[in-house]
């Protein structure tokens, strides 16, 4: 699981990613506003903590921002210890948690795990839905249109399920290979244009569009005639 970290406090910073790591979270730290708020469309983050009081950037309008841009990563945000306005604020804004400074390393973990089962379980027990196209994700069905079953492989399904829930970005197949397999194989780039040209065979090609040089992205079909 990759967190993407935003605050500008260096030791702040060190002391939560070497607490995280320890704990199995690759973490991303960035310092300045403008950069996290655009890796933080990055769909490798399963995560985000925010600092709220960043200089000269408000995380208050990073996070607005993504949520405006209907960017779903789950946020924890920091706030100043007793502001409560600020707390108030952030949830507004969509964060999901929110811890107040000082806090334990403990608490931040126990949260973000909290946070993270959430969202999944969000995904698990509901069933994806784009234009025509269903996927039941706890028995692992696709439904085209009323009638039709669809029946993909568990890569297909990891694949389709990846791009439906990207459905604003374009996702690299760097990218949508590192939510396929495991982190440390070794990226083959090949299966994951097999994985595409199968898919495209079950669902129809015009689903997935291919980006020049960028990647894939799901594409709802204009109804027919
Ligand atoms: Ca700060």
């Amino acid at each position: 699981m990759r967190v993407l970290l935003i605050e500008d406090n260096p030791q702040l910073c060190a002391t939560i990613r070497q607490h995280l790591t320890g704990e199995g979270f690759v973490v991303d730290v960035v310092q300045d506003g403008a950069s996290g708020e655009a890796l933080g469309y990055d769909p490798l983050y399963a995560l985000a903590i925010l600092d709220l009081g960043l200089p000269g950037y408000s995380g208050l309008q990073i996070l607005a921002n993504w949520r405006r841009a209907r960017n779903p990563l789950p946020v924890i945000i920091l706030t100043a210890r007793n502001s409560w306005k600020e707390r108030v604020a952030g949830i507004d804004a969509g964060a999901d948690d929110y811890l107040g400074k000082p806090f334990h390393l403990e608490e931040l973990t126990s949260r973000l795990r909290a946070l993270l089962r959430r969202s999944h379980t969000k995904t698990q027990q509901g069933h994806l839905h784009v234009g025509p196209l269903t996927l039941d994700e706890s028995r692992r069905q696709v439904f085209l249109g009323p009638d039709q079953t669809i029946s993909l492989s568990a890569m297909e399904f990891k694949l389709l399920r990846c791009l439906l829930l990207h459905q604003q970005q374009v996702l690299s197949k760097e990218t949508l290979y590192m939510h396929l397999y495991a982190e440390d194989a070794e990226p083959d780039l090949a299966i994951i244009e097999t994985h595409v040209m199968r898919l495209r065979k079950k669902i129809g090609e015009e689903w997935i569009r291919t980006l020049r040089g960028q990647g894939y992205q799901l594409h709802v079909p204009e109804p027919g005639p």
